[in-house]
């Protein structure tokens, strides 16, 4: 029935394999995340998003005032703001006052975990063990985010909340797990050079913030850091903007040449404007863990792509070259600028964000390239110290 399916291929492991030819840009499937969550400094930041499913709460208006700091910013077009449809519907929990970009997603949030996961009065005391535990994470991990504490902190409340602990396990088991030894990498990557005292750090507050007894299979050190292997490798990005979307819509308008040319010249402004006062932090930012999507192995030259079409956290499956029937599906776990540096760059950051080495079909026909870094990496490399070693026996 599915148009694909999961198994084992020898010598690779676990793939996700087409059981039926997919033309480009056709959907592969779409999928809902086990557990999302916008990054901690982001949401600080006043990048407002639904607390469940990370939809932009913010007009396109509203957010380029608040990117560009100048509230005289003024936008033309605004019909086709993609937020004013969901404006109305826009609720949040009487509690602790979290919003939601609609009644289904507050439902689904009380049904999954905001019951027990609710803070009411507490949401914004600082001396909250879980708010401190945030606070904990958001001294050791700053922006460009790649994950969040917080993700962990809703599965705790998933887990509190499930009336069938033992299939949560399960699929919480089903995301990659890692090898004790090759995790320290991970950490490295996501808490930087003094990751093992912030590890520490991190586990003390972790423990304080899930002190009940029901939590004790997670609040050993062993478990801590599982949970934190497995999001560190498993974690998609979610990204949303309204002036994102604004952009799409008002760029496919059919409007006569010079009118097009004077939008063109407002977005560009719009654009300088945000980016003097942003930067680059333009977008509503998070992570979530998808069952199905987290299975589907990297390749250098994918045949597939993970979109985000609804501006919330639901993945779209689309395939970017056609796929015949039996083929392996692959996304690229590496950003379009990394896809272009050289073999040995590329298998670096696989190596050292994901622990494997790529054999796909562009790495073994660059197998012979010398082990150049590509010119324009700008991938930080103040941690070569504890890969050197491994590098060098790569290229044997
Ligand atoms: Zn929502
Ligand atoms: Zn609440
Ligand atoms: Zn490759």
């Amino acid at each position: 029935m599915n148009s694909f399916e999961i198994k084992e291929i020898p010598g690779k492991g676990r793939a996700m394999v087409a059981t039926k030819p997919f033309a480009v840009g056709e959907t592969i499937f779409e999928e809902e995340p086990f557990v999302s969550r916008q990054f901690s400094w982001n949401a600080a930041y006043g990048y407002a998003a639904c607390d469940h499913c990370m939809r932009p709460l913010e007009t396109v208006l509203e957010n380029v005032r608040r990117l560009a700091n100048n509230n005289a910013l003024i936008v033309p077009l605004a019909e086709y703001d993609p937020t004013t449809p969901w404006l109305e519907q826009f609720t949040q929990c009487q509690r602790c006052k979290v919003r939601y970009c609609s009644e289904d997603c507050r439902m689904e949030s009380l049904n999954k975990y905001h019951r027990v996961a609710c803070m009411g009065n507490f949401h914004t005391d600082d001396s909250h063990p879980i708010n401190a535990l945030n606070e904990t994470w958001k001294k050791m991990h700053y922006p460009p985010e790649t994950g969040t504490i917080l993700l962990i902190v809703r599965l705790m409340a998933m887990y509190k909340q499930s009336n069938n602990k033992q299939q949560f396990l399960e699929s919480l088991q089903s995301f990659q797990s890692l090898i004790v030894n090759t995790e320290a990498k991970i950490y490295h990557k996501m808490l930087g050079e003094n990751f093992e005292q912030q590890m520490e750090q991190l586990f003390v507050a972790f423990c304080r913030a899930f002190a009940d007894e029901e939590f004790a299979a997670f609040t050993t050190p062993d478990a801590f850091k599982t949970l934190m292997g497995m999001i560190g490798t498993n974690s998609q990005g979610i990204a949303t903007s309204p002036l994102a979307e604004w952009v799409k819509k008002v760029s496919d308008l059919p409007l006569p040449d010079g009118d097009k040319a004077k939008l063109d010249e407002y977005i560009d402004d719009i654009y300088n404007k945000v980016g003097e006062f942003a930067g680059e932090f333009l977008n509503t930012e998070g992570v979530g863990l998808y069952l199905l999507q987290s299975k589907i192995n990297h390749s250098c030259v994918p045949n597939a792509q993970s979109t985000f079409p609804y501006s919330n956290d639901i993945v779209v499956l689309k395939a970017v070259a056609a796929i015949e029937a039996g083929e392996e599906i692959c996304i690229s776990y590496l950003d379009e600028c990394q896809l272009e540096r050289s073999r040995h760059s590329r298998q670096k950051i696989l190596k050292e964000n994901y622990i494997f080495v790529c054999q796909c079909p562009k790495c073994q026909l660059q197998v012979t390239d010398p082990d150049e870094t590509s010119e324009d990496e700008d991938y930080d490399d103040d941690d070569e110290m504890d890969m050197d070693d491994e590098d060098a026996n790569m290229s044997d």
